[in-house]
């Protein structure tokens, strides 16, 4: 089952063309990648030989679709070659990169898309609740990882991606993924984890306290004061999407929450960053992006707060601006899940 009706490509097409006419240019040439794939649904392999749509900006004139031959003998012509082959037989042609005209089609999802990336969402909020509640002391990091893997797909997604599994200390690591540490109670875990159905992908992280079974191994005060923080930062930061908002304020909202609990240095990566048939896409929530909110962006709201050699959180939902304000299409709770294991 394919969540893009075919008439929808048409849709996007006609748009990009209308775009590309605005900005002055005659013809989009788009090769293999997530581009061609919104534009049109091929999921072109990455060949040696030239994939390349070219869709003229001027109305009427058909659109070309060059694909290799499998029985041809191959070329060895690639996207970048087939370019500069150009330049030189249209010298007083300019070029620019597609995407800069195509960036704000591709940020804008329409409805089939925001439903893929829900579909995903939830995916993905059943695989944390499922590792939440199963057992984890005693086992691998590594061990965990491949389990979400399993389940990732096992909820539909076709690619399973990531599967940051961060327990005790590595938890103040944002960038560990999944190691031979075992899992002990008394210790918190970040699980960070993301694929793809139908393409369109799906990135969720939750923090968990494992006991072990010990009711005096819960999380200590200075977490629950850590996490307490967290999580209000990653609510303020979603409640203040909505069109218009600069991309860099909802940043800055998130860390001001973080910064006057005197953990400032302690958040050290952006807030968030674009999602759709890529994982990391535009629009980026950083300082310095002042691009505006627009009903169809769907993004991710993550605020982190690391203590170095101790311990670290971090929440993480893939959130719609929608015309009246952001919505998370994860549903899995953000309270610290505090688990036996
Ligand atoms: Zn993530
Ligand atoms: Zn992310």
């Amino acid at each position: 089952m394919s969540g893009i009706p075919a008439e929808r490509y048409a849709a996007r097409l006609a748009a990009a063309r209308v775009e590309a006419a605005a900005a002055g240019l005659d013809v989009l040439c788009i090769g293999v990648g997530a581009d061609l794939r919104h534009l049109t649904g091929y999921e072109a392999l990455p060949l040696e030989r030239l994939t390349m749509l070219l869709a003229p900006a001027a109305d009427g004139v058909p659109l070309t679709l060059i694909a290799p031959r499998l029985e041809a003998t191959p070329a060895r012509t690639c996207a970048a070659a087939f370019v500069l082959g150009l330049q030189r037989v249209l010298p007083y042609a300019s070029f620019i990169v597609a995407s800069t005209v195509l960036r704000r089609l591709r940020m804008r999802k329409d409805t089939d898309e925001v439903a893929l990336l829900r579909r995903a969402a939830q995916a993905a909020d059943r695989v944390v609740l499922a590792i939440a509640n199963g057992r984890l002391v005693g086992r691998t990091e590594a061990d965990v990882a491949r389990e979400v893997r399993e389940r990732l797909l096992g909820e539909g997604h076709e690619v399973s991606e990531f599967s940051i599994v961060a327990s005790g200390p590595n938890s103040a690591s944002p960038h560990h993924d999944a190691g031979e540490r075992v899992i002990q109670g008394g210790e918190p875990i970040v699980l960070d984890i993301g694929g793809q159905v139908e393409g369109y992908g799906s990135d969720i992280t939750r923090t968990m306290w494992v006991t072990g079974g010990d009711a005096t191994a819960g999380p200590d005060p200075e977490f629950l004061r850590l996490y307490e923080v967290l999580q209000r930062a990653q609510a303020v930061a979603s409640e203040a999407v909505r069109p218009g908002v600069a991309c860099e304020a909802i940043d800055a909202a998130a860390r001001e929450v973080i910064t006057e609990a005197g953990f400032g240095p302690n958040f050290f990566h952006r807030t968030g960053h674009g999602i759709g048939l890529e994982g990391h896409e535009e629009p980026y929530l950083v300082e310095g992006n002042a691009e505006p909110m627009a009903a169809g962006y769907t993004f991710s709201v993550e605020p982190g707060i690391y203590l170095e050699g101790r311990y670290g959180a971090r929440i993480e939902d893939i959130v719609v601006c929608t015309d009246t304000g952001g919505e998370s299409l994860n549903e899995a709770p953000r309270d610290l899940l505090v688990v036996a294991g």
